[in-house]
């Protein structure tokens, strides 16, 4: 039996109902920019192996799903308090730490509720996803386009590597269908490169393809970022690595990463001149198809041509109620 980073199948789905969701993103970089963030779900169904979002405080976040049923509501409730404390409300970015259109949303449909509830309040939002499930809400975007944004994650653009890496994601195929009927329909659309598997699908060749198919689909972004090594990560690396045989790999990864300086908090990132090296690549391959550039958490924004991860949605001003004389 083959290695597998997940002890259940099938996955458990577990209604469950939240106190708070909407947040500010703290990603603990002086570059990122200000975002308030939501999750619908807790755990994702995708089960990447890199995936970030396995973080301790939630160790079965590949067995099982937490459906917050509540969501669509707290929101509401959230909204209009910050709305009391504030003069602007920053774009939402929908699902930082699960994907919004994993299955179970096609039974549940809470990120769409949430969606309607941002729209009803003129809010400015965006997704990422590495689903096509978001054809289902093509009308509701469509409807908004000038304050809503798609972005897609497109790794790679070979079948064989998905079914490993991403086992339970669907298709490149239909991921970039999505993205082209989304652009059809005047919304903004990107994608992002994240994360970039050194000496696995880090070539010119690879990134290039990747890059023209979702420009040739209209596309204006992309973002990119190489792959940071977390504690359990590296666990589920080191065993897949193992379990395959792939010594060489196993042995280029440890020469590239685990140098303590370059240790940022509990990430351990390649040797910069790797990652500077892939990122002048990207940033020349998005001026050679015209689109507009941005890094994620490499500390190195003089690279991007654009925002980080290519919003350009308006904030929504506040409109306070006008003082009276007395
Ligand atoms: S789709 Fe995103 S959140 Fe879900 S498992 Fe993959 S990397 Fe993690």
């Amino acid at each position: 039996m083959p290695y597998q980073w997940w002890s259940h199948d099938p996955i458990g789905v577990e209604e469950t109902t939240c106190k708070s969701l909407l947040h500010p993103f703290t990603a603990h970089h002086s570059e990122c920019p200000n975002r308030l963030v939501i999750n619908p779900y807790t755990g994702c169904q995708h089960r990447c192996l890199y995936c970030y979002g396995t973080y301790f405080f939630f160790p079965n976040f590949f067995d099982i799903i937490q459906v917050k049923t509540n969501a669509p509501q707290i929101l509401q409730k959230e909204i209009q308090k910050y709305k009391k404390k504030h003069e602007y409300f920053p774009q939402v970015y929908i699902s930082p730490a699960t994907d919004s259109y994993q299955p179970l949303e096609r039974r549940y449909h809470i990120t769409r509720q949430c969606v309607q509830v941002l729209q009803s309040h003129n809010i400015s939002y965006y997704f990422m996803s590495k689903s096509d499930a978001m054809l289902e809400d093509l009308d509701l975007h469509a409807h908004y386009r000038d304050r809503c944004m798609g972005i897609w994650t497109i790794t790679s653009l070979d079948e064989q590597r998905r079914k490993i890496w991403e086992p339970f994601t669907v298709s490149i195929k239909k991921r970039l269908d999505a993205l082209e009927r989304f652009s059809e329909e005047g919304i903004p659309t990107a994608f992002r490169i994240d994360p970039i598997l050194p000496f696995i699908d880090d070539s010119s060749e690879q990134l290039e393809a990747i890059i023209a198919a979702c420009a040739e689909r209209g596309a204006i972004h992309f973002t990119t970022s190489v792959l940071k090594l977390r504690k359990e990560i590296w666990t589920r690396l080191e065993n897949f690595f193992q379990d395959r045989g792939e010594s060489t790999l196993l042995q280029q990864y440890q020469n590239l990463y685990f140098n303590p300086s370059d240790r940022r908090g509990s990430y351990y990132y390649p040797k910069t001149n790797y990652r500077q090296n892939i990122l002048t690549l990207l940033q020349n391959l998005a001026k050679k198809y015209e689109l507009s550039f941005g890094t994620c958490l490499e500390g190195m924004p003089h690279f991007n041509t654009g925002p980080c991860d290519g919003v350009c949605l308006p904030a929504l001003k506040i409109k306070k109620p006008q003082q009276k004389f007395k």
